[in-house]
């Protein structure tokens, strides 16, 4: 599909037949009395009312006709991520990452709040860097939908014109971001692992790994604001909370259509399956092929017990069935950044590498001295797993009185 940019009616060939209305797959068309009028937050410009329209009265305007002004953009964004109206820590982490993008740039770092009763939150993103937070309050926030989160969002951007919008690559984020990115014609670069800024043309250069995770590429968006980005958990740090830092709570409400949803929020389960939150967890002990076998596995989560720590996983044994996906560490399962982590019978190729090598100490023990684990780790045991995994477990369990 060629890039299109903006979409109108024209009145005067209009005879409001109500073709466009049943052809529009996101319901973005109403009538007002004989004129069709198209809702430009829902509209994607897919061209279906186009093609219904028997009377040529609908345009979409290539992009070249209705290119926006790029110097009206300005501001750095971060979209905070709320749970159970509880901030996410991962919002923490991109306002630690905006801080440092915004100063270079020399903008406003602004935190952007959708849910509801969350006014109490705001001077909390304030003291974590944000120099204004846009919040948007309404019970119809309350659980993250994609309508009208994503209605929301959009109409945020399109009124206040951010030139950068970060947010998390979580089940959350990815599905919000990609949304808002369709709906305002933006683009969009996908789980980044680093984010700087091109000084001299005062671009995002967004870093991710691509072809496997072999090489790392760096990703520009020159012809479209805002520049977005989804940023994976625990890549980044944490910004420190300062209670003394001041800040703008900016609150804006939109019309009831806009908090409209085509889907009914029923109940919210929490996953009852995943039983460590490895994302969170400050020791992982990891187990790789190595481990032999899914029994064999009772090591590593004896290990993991005497530390108080979570079970991680490489992708060969969550291929193989010995442990969940929940458990994969790695480019397509977690990204951890624990103060240890200790892998066990890991090789450390570079799809396990992306995901825990931000760990403060790494321990690796394998019985091959070449295996490319050892590059990343802060401490190396060549040896037999299955006597030096018991052998540390009875260590700790005495040192730690368990
Ligand atoms: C697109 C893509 C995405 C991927 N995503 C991920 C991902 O998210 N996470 C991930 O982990 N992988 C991922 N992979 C797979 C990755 O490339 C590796 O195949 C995988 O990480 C290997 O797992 P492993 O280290 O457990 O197994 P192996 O590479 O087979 O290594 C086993 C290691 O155990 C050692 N060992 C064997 N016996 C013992 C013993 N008794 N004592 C000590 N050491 C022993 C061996 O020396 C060896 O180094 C991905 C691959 C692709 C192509």
């Amino acid at each position: 599909m060629p890039d299109k940019a903006a979409i109108k009616i024209l009145n005067e060939k209009c005879t409001g037949c109500g073709l466009c209305v049943k052809a529009c797959p996101f319901g973005a068309i109403s009538m007002e009395g004989k004129q069709a009028v198209i809702d430009l937050t829902t509209c994607t410009f897919c061209g279906a009312c186009v093609e219904a329209c028997k009377f040529n009265a609908i345009l979409i305007l290539m992009k070249e006709e209705a290119k926006a002004d790029l110097s009206d953009y300005k501001d750095l964004w971060v979209f905070c991520e709320q749970k159970k109206g509880e901030i996410q820590s991962v919002s923490f982490e991109l306002l630690g990452k905006g801080r440092e993008l915004a100063d270079k740039l020399g903008v406003s770092l602004c935190a952007v709040l959708l849910g509801d009763g969350m006014e109490g939150c705001c001077g909390g993103l304030v003291a974590r860097g944000a120099d204004k937070v846009y919040l948007v309050d309404s019970p119809k926030l309350r659980n993250y939908q994609d309508d009208p989160y994503s209605k929301v969002l959009t109409a945020l951007v399109r009124k206040h014109k951010p030139e950068i919008l970060l947010c998390g690559a979580t089940t959350m984020g990815r599905s919000l971001i990609s949304r808002v990115a369709v709906k305002t014609r933006a683009g969009l670069t996908a789980d980044c692992t680093g984010l700087d800024i091109d000084r001299e043309e005062k671009l995002l250069l967004q870093t991710r790994p691509a072809f496997g995770g072999n090489i790392m590429a760096t990703i520009i968006t020159p012809d479209t604001r805002p520049q977005m980005a989804t940023v994976r958990h625990k890549v980044m740090k944490e910004s420190e909370p300062d209670a003394k830092r001041k800040g703008e709570i900016i609150k804006e409400g939109f019309p009831e259509e806009t908090y409209s949803s085509r889907s009914r929020l029923i109940d919210v389960v929490e996953e009852i399956e995943e039983t460590v939150n490895l994302a969170e967890a400050d020791i992982i002990v990891s187990g790789g092929r190595g481990v032999g076998s899914p029994d064999n596995f009772d090591i590593i989560k004896e290990l993991a017990v005497s530390v108080n720590g979570a079970v991680g996983a490489s992708r060969a044994v969550v291929d193989a069935g010995w442990m969940p996906y929940s458990h994969q560490v790695g480019q397509t399962g977690k990204t951890v950044c624990p103060k240890i982590y200790i892998a066990c019978g890991i090789s450390g190729q570079i799809q396990h590498l992306i995901g825990m090598k931000s760990a403060d100490i790494i321990v690796a023990v394998n019985k091959d001295p070449d295996a490319p684990i050892f590059s990343v780790a802060t401490y190396g045991i060549v040896d037999d797993l299955f006597k030096i995994v018991p052998a540390l477990t009875t260590h700790f369990k005495k040192i730690l009185g368990k």
